[in-house]
């Protein structure tokens, strides 16, 4: 059976372009001739340099080398992000990557920590997370079994050049240069090249559109539509600037909210990227870039950058012979981290669907229902941090407080606070990061699960302890995340 598709062409070279042409010329190399076509004089967008755990089992997919990779990103590992002030003025939790204590096969621990709390028996929820509990003490070390979850933070440029190297090894072929045209086919509505300001036509059988937030193939050329949620998420600027690291790299980012948005600070080997997320209709960009300005550490080692972002999903992610990865398929703003999953995820779900010979339309569009359900669910869980808050100190907060929500959204806050429960849906990325950030941000269940008074206090008292000794233990045994890093990165 011939395969339809032999000739790939991968328009932008940000995150997304080169993370796309790494996956398919490692995967693919021999069916697939890849180019990428990227302009310097426009450039990436520069940003997004915090991940999640599902990119260590991207580069695993790849083959990538950890240390290699770290190396050449100047990354440092992160096992969570400290929300600070988001509950309330000077109220602080962690939302780690682990499970926090130990499920029974019919209810989550949630249930067994909220009677011993009740009973005096307990301490922060946080307590009996392996990962928030290394975050704290500054530790990390690999674990058999991935014992210890963890992402890592970059350089997203230095990231952009490790995949270019990695792929044009692999392959892949770059075009500098300039897409001024993108030529559809007449009769199908499929895209025929695309047509560079030198001249040059750069045919393929699919396109892949990381053109960033221009969308140039996906919106401008096939205008698929955009569905936008900045009803729900008020936020649609941010700031960013780079210092120079004042002390040693902690494994966590920081996420510390303020009047009318709130700030990053994400730790790398030698410096720090910081950036200010806000509202325009609350605060000004001059005001953005003051309140920026004040609440760094250490020399800046760029301007002050201002980005505008429309929150929101490309209403088809795939469309006839294009594909949109990365800002060009829509955006959420980067409070959990999960542009660039949603990257992988594209990517790694186009392979799984990847046209045995012509498109078929009942793929296409089981893809992009995939994809709207990813997103729909990342969305939830970002409103989520907004909504439910005691802060009531700014109109911004006051705003957020009454936000009309998403059914999808309203419903799992009702069925935790009535009854502990948080199921997971299909499936959903994020699972115990739910109870994690609900409890952090005040929502307290009204009732625990039965089953936990089949134990009596002192049992309950004993299950509790022991899972904190075991936390406390496997603290205890784990390097300091600076030095591991060093040492890791050295090859020791
Ligand atoms: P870009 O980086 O914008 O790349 C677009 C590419 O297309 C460039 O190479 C450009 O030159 C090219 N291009 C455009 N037009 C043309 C043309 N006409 N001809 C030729 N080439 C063209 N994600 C995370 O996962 N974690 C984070 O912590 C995070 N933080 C973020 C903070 C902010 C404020 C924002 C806005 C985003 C953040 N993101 C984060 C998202 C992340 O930055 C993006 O998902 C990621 O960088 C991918 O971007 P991209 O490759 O789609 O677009």
């Amino acid at each position: 059976m011939a395969q339809a598709i032999k000739k790939v062409v991968i328009a932008g070279g940000g995150t997304a372009g080169w993370m796309t042409a790494a996956a398919l010329s490692k995967l693919m190399g021999r069916q697939l001739d890849i180019t990428l076509v990227e302009s310097e004089s426009i450039g990436t967008i520069g940003v997004g340099e915090a991940t999640i755990p599902t990119l260590v089992f991207f580069h695993r997919l790849l083959e990538i080398d950890e240390a290699e990779f770290l190396r050449e990103t100047h990354g440092t590992y992160k096992l969570g992000i400290q929300f600070e002030n988001w509950r309330d003025m000077g109220k602080d939790y962690i939302h780690a990557f682990g499970v926090t204590g130990r499920d029974c096969w019919a209810c989550g621990f949630q249930h067994f920590w909220l009677r011993a709390k009740e009973l005096g028996l307990a301490g922060d929820f946080g307590d009996y997370c392996l990962e928030r509990r290394a975050g704290e003490a500054n530790k990390f070390s690999h674990l058999p079994n991935n014992g210890l979850n963890y992402a890592f933070h970059i350089d997203a440029s230095r990231y952009a050049a490790y995949l270019r190297k990695f792929s044009e090894g692999f392959g892949a072929k770059r075009v500098e240069g300039k897409i001024d045209h993108v030529q559809i086919h007449p009769e199908s509505g499929y895209i025929r090249s695309l047509k560079l300001d030198s001249g040059q036509e750069i045919e393929g059988d699919f396109f892949i559109d990381c053109t960033g937030m221009r969308a140039l193939l996906i919106e401008q050329a096939l205008h698929t539509g955009f569905e936008s949620w900045s009803h729900w998420l008020p936020c649609d600027s941010a700031m960013a600037v780079q210092t120079e690291a004042v002390e040693a790299p902690i494994p966590y980012t920081r996420s510390i909210a303020h009047e009318s948005g709130w700030q990053w600070r994400i730790p790398l080997q030698t410096r720090v990227g910081n950036g200010l997320v806000y509202a325009s209709r609350y605060q000004s960009d001059e005001s953005a870039r003051t309140q920026l300005l004040e609440n760094i550490e250490g020399e800046m080692l760029t301007d002050p950058l201002t980005i505008k972002f429309q929150t929101g999903r490309r209403r088809k992610q795939w469309h006839k012979n294009c594909l949109a990865v990365g800002l060009s398929s829509g955006f959420l703003e980067p409070l959990e981290s999960t542009s660039i999953h949603l990257i992988q995820q594209n990517i790694v779900r186009f392979l799984q669907f990847f046209p045995q010979q012509e498109i078929h339309q009942r793929e296409v569009d089981e893809f992009n229902r995939q994809c709207e359900f990813d997103m729909e669910r990342i969305r939830d869980f970002i409103i989520l941090h907004y909504k439910v808050t005691d802060r009531t100190d700014t109109e911004f907060w006051r705003h957020c407080r009454q936000l009309d929500i998403p059914d999808t959204l309203a419903a799992k806050i009702d069925m935790f606070r009535e009854t502990g429960h948080v199921f997971r849906e299909g499936g959903e990325l994020f699972v115990d990061s739910w109870q994690q950030v609900m409890i952090g941000q005040g929502l307290m269940p009204e009732r625990y699960h039965p089953l936990v008074d089949s134990m009596s206090e002192q049992e309950l008292a004993g299950f509790i302890q022991q899972i904190k000794r075991g936390v406390d233990q496997q603290v205890a045994s784990l390097n300091g995340h600076n030095e591991y890093l060093k040492d890791f990165l050295a090859g020791r």
